[in-house]
């Protein structure tokens, strides 16, 4: 693939000066696997006569976190706030300078870096959120409600990691093949367009948000896709 001088400077500078020395990709993408599903298995594990009525949390989760992908990604990643202008360097200015809509793909072990929550954050999110989120749902629902909400937000947090890095994948990829994966990666690459980055796509999952919102771009998609 070729690049253009100005995304091969940023990226040789991004792995040279952001990603730490000792930075394993592999690694990183072990502990977000393995973090995830050592969260849902506890959970699942601990999920005692669960009731009908219980298991529409499944549903009712998955659309919160699809939710909150798409206000997260258009509110917080592509507008400077005050308290999370990390966020917004991290993805407007990183991410979607390391990659361009003509420039997905990942070359090396180091750029997952740019694709991947940083641990840090995984683990933050976890006490910040899903612990206290736990515990209130269980105090005022159930303990399988509380459960069956934890275990389905990290799976989509999961889930969402694996896409992104699906759609990031490189060139000739067996992901490419698939014919619904190529259509929600082709969604991602035109939010990948600088012009398009603040207004279309932000659903990087299923684009369910996007359409209820109106924000969802299919045009250009191709013709095979
Ligand atoms: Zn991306
Ligand atoms: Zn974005």
């Amino acid at each position: 693939m070729d690049f253009t001088p100005e995304t091969a400077a940023f990226r040789a500078d991004y792995r040279k000066n952001k990603v730490g020395r000792i930075y394993s990709g592999p690694g990183h993408f072990a502990f977000t696997a393995g973090a995830s599903l050592a969260v849902i298995v506890f959970c699942v594990l601990r999920l005692d006569n669960v009731q009908p009525l219980e298991w529409l949390t499944i549903p009712l989760a998955f659309f919160y976190s699809n939710l909150s992908e798409y206000l997260g990604h258009r509110f917080v990643m592509h507008k400077k706030r005050p308290g999370l202008g990390l966020v917004y360097e991290r993805h407007t200015r990183q991410h979607h300078r390391f990659f361009t809509e003509n420039e997905m793909a990942l070359e090396q072990g180091r750029d997952y870096f740019a694709v991947l929550f940083p641990p840090v954050l995984i683990v933050f999110f976890l006490g910040a959120f899903f612990l206290p989120a736990y515990f209130l749902i269980a105090w005022l629902l159930s303990a399988n409600v509380a459960l069956l909400f934890v275990a389905t937000g990290v799976a989509y947090f999961l889930n969402y990691e694996l896409f992104h890095f699906a759609w990031h994948a490189k060139e000739g990829s067996w992901i490419h093949r698939v014919p619904g994966l190529k259509a929600m990666g082709e969604l991602h690459r035109r939010h990948h367009r600088p012009g398009l980055m603040a207004k279309a796509n932000f659903n990087i999952t299923y684009p369910i948000s996007d359409w209820l919102f109106g924000t969802l771009d299919l045009k250009d998609r191709k013709p095979d896709a």
